[in-house]
């Protein structure tokens, strides 16, 4: 547990983020129907990170991305047959009920466990559905003391987490890869590149991970919210309790404040070429 607790923690900039993509390049392949802003592959082939929207539109406009890991590691289907909730289902009906389109970063091992839930949200539209690997394994060590996935694994853990959502019938798939803990390397970013992918950090940590003070997850959150962010929360009972009553709190004050709550797809798409390396770094599918 403490292992896992220290992993939903999650870290802000704790890899390399490219400086550069020189290249419009859309993805040689296409997990997804749905039409979504990619940006194009880094130096030397790395996938290419995006953080926040940081030019564009957004100079101006008071969006922010609230983002969801659906976290569940290979290992811990024992502890789902035992009754522990790695699901989330009352946050989902909060998210509809206020109408907050968002991004849920779903593991594959997820969507194995809660079809039915990565059907539903992976067929409405207020949802988009994110790719947070397959096994929540460590893609670059050390990492909170998930456990490791070697290099030559990377590849294929990131493609069968898309063919979990698919075998669910989920629909609106985004070409986007949050690495577990978000942590990675050059050497990762390289492995993941063939998958089409767009990696996604995050600005603001809500510190929603075993909180058991709503008031003082959205008092963080809103304490660090700039136009442009990108949030990261989690959508699993187990590990982050309090998530759905914070959301209840952010949301409205969020509005109020003039935010726009927005999906990590149109947070990159506003973000356009100013926001990026360079001119051409945002391709569109
Ligand atoms: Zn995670």
């Amino acid at each position: 547990m403490a292992a896992l607790a220290a992993a939903l923690v999650g870290c802000g900039t704790p890899g390399h983020r490219p400086d550069a993509a020189p290249r419009p390049s859309p993805p040689k392949t296409s997990p997804s129907t749905t039409a979504a802003p990619t940006m194009a592959p880094g130096p030397g082939g790395r996938a290419p990170v995006f953080m926040r929207a940081t030019g564009g539109d957004s100079a101006t406009a008071k969006t922010v991305a609230l983002t969801f890991d659906a976290d569940m590691t290979a290992d811990q289907g024992p502890r789902a047959a035992r009754g522990e909730r790695f699901d989330n289902p009352a946050l989902i009906d909060t998210l509809r009920k206020l109408k907050v389109t968002s991004t849920v970063f779903m593991t594959g091992r997820w969507a194995e466990e809660y079809p039915a839930q990565a059907k539903a949200i992976g067929t409405d539209p207020l949802f988009e559905i994110a790719n947070h690997s397959y096994s929540h394994h460590s893609f670059s060590s050390p990492c909170y003391g998930l456990p490791e996935i070697g290099p030559e694994d990377m590849l294929a853990d990131v493609r069968r987490a898309f063919t979990a959502f698919e075998q669910a019938g989920a629909r609106n798939v985004v070409p986007y890869f949050r690495f577990p803990g978000g942590c990675y390397d050059d050497a990762a970013l390289r492995a993941v590149a063939p998958a089409g992918v767009t990696t996604v950090q995050w600005d603001v940590v809500s510190g929603d991970a075993f909180a058991t003070d709503a008031d003082a997850v959205a008092e963080q959150v809103l304490g660090q919210v700039e136009p442009g962010s990108l949030v990261v929360m989690h959508c699993t009972r187990s590990a982050a309790p309090v998530t759905e009553e914070a959301v209840r709190h952010i949301v409205p004050e969020l509005r109020r404040r003039g935010y726009r709550l927005v999906k990590v797809s149109e947070l990159m798409r506003q973000s356009g070429p100013a926001g990026l390396a360079s001119d051409d770094a945002v391709t569109r599918r």
